[in-house]
């Protein structure tokens, strides 16, 4: 494992940090034992970084549990996050903050942020809110270590958020499809140039540099002289960047878990040369030229008050773009159903301002609708799911 140093507090963070947002269940619920065996794994090869955050359901009370259980939370530096529109007032702040120890069972967090700001105008309301005065007798108290945020929004609110406080970190989205997209390069250049630690968060797009690449792209990788997993690529090339100290990967399959590990250990900085780059382009080239909607997947614009599955909507209409078929059909019928399809959206506009990626949602709703909604794609859809899911 490959470590990296914090500027503002020297810190030896793992370039591989644990994203707790989705471990693996069994029945409906968090399984214990398998998501106890893949972190215990993760700590035994190195990673020391774990982030969580107060909205995961279920995240802080097992990660806890596990460091707990096995002696090791002072091996870890644990990652929370304050929800930005619950965090109202200060009595919140302190209430959300002590369930979040109690959840944890320890006394101190190591690195804390705000969750999710898009704008300079949420931060604004969080100190008018009594974020600054929280911050600062919790660190006096010794329960919060570092201070950061977490970030969805344009670069130009990322760079006033930036400049208005002494953060310690920030996280941010970053990714070879996304190079010039929210914070972007630039923002990480501008974070980094202050002193700032940058981690980042959805190296892999929500899955989709693994499993969304359109066949065209992944020839680019498989014929590639140097022989590595589409995954693995998204990893170097954000690793590649020094200005990033920490990897985030929501890992909840073994077999990701040992390949990230694997990668983690020989991925420096500046490390990836110009053919590896290009062919990279090429990919992403690719990837634009067929993904119809930029959805990550993460489900913040749910829930729907008229019951719409946006995320399984685009997921459903870039599947087939990409590839074709009947397949995206019948899996759109089954994980919708009729009363979650995109024609039930009412345009009531909610979901939109929620969004981080800033999707039209409506005006693509109408378009995912126009492109499955027809009722012998829907005929056809089902008869696909009888033969699929029967
Ligand atoms: S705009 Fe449509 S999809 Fe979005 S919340 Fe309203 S009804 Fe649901
Ligand atoms: S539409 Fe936006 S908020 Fe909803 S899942 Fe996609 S990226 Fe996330």
């Amino acid at each position: 494992m490959l470590y990296r140093k914090m500027k503002k507090n020297g810190d030896e963070l793992s370039i591989l940090g644990y994203g707790c947002m989705r471990y693996p269940k069994k029945n409906g619920l968090i399984d214990y034992k398998r998501t106890e065996k893949q972190i215990m794994t993760a700590i035994d090869s190195g990673v020391n970084y774990f982030d969580t955050a107060y909205l995961y359901p279920g995240s802080e009370k097992t990660l806890g549990k596990i460091l707990k259980n096995n002696d090791c939370r002072e091996k870890v530096k644990i990652a929370d996050k304050m929800p930005a529109p619950t965090a109202r007032d200060r009595k919140k702040m302190d209430e959300i903050f002590e369930e979040q120890l109690d959840r944890l069972q320890t006394d101190y967090i190591d690195y804390y942020m705000i969750h999710n700001l898009i704008k300079f105008e949420d931060w604004e309301k969080l100190k008018k809110n009594g974020i600054l005065e929280f911050v600062n007798e919790e660190k006096e108290k010794g329960r919060i270590i570092n201070f950061g945020f977490s970030f969805h929004g344009n670069l130009h609110n990322f760079k006033k958020i930036i400049d208005d406080f002494d953060w310690e970190f920030t996280l941010v989205q970053y990714n070879y499809i996304d190079e010039n997209y929210q914070a972007g390069t630039e923002g990480v250049e501008y974070a980094a140039s202050k002193g700032i630690g940058v981690i980042i968060m959805e190296p892999l797009r929500g899955g989709m540099l693994v499993d969304k690449l359109p066949k065209n792209a992944k020839k680019h990788i498989e014929i590639f002289d140097i022989k590595c997993s589409p995954g693995e690529w998204a990893f170097r090339w954000v690793w590649d960047n020094p200005d990033v100290k920490v990897v985030l990967s929501g890992m909840n399959e073994e077999e990701h878990i040992e390949e990230n590990i694997k990668a983690a250990s020989n991925a420096f900085p500046n490390s990836l040369s110009m053919e590896e780059k290009e062919m990279l382009e090429k990919v992403k080239e690719e990837f634009k030229s067929k993904i119809k909607v930029d959805c990550t997947n993460c489900a913040y614009c749910m829930p729907c008050p008229h019951n719409v599955d946006i995320p399984t909507c685009f997921s459903s209409y870039n599947d087939k773009s990409i590839f074709g078929g009947f397949r995206p059909l019948g899996m759109y019928v089954n994980a919708t159903e009729d009363k979650s399809a995109a024609y039930k959206c009412r345009e009531c506009g909610i979901c939109e301002e929620k969004c981080p990626q800033e999707i039209a949602i409506v005006d693509e709703l109408k378009n995912v609708s126009k492109s499955m909604d027809h009722w012998y794609y829907r005929a056809i859809g089902k008869i696909v799911k009888f033969f699929i899911y029967r």
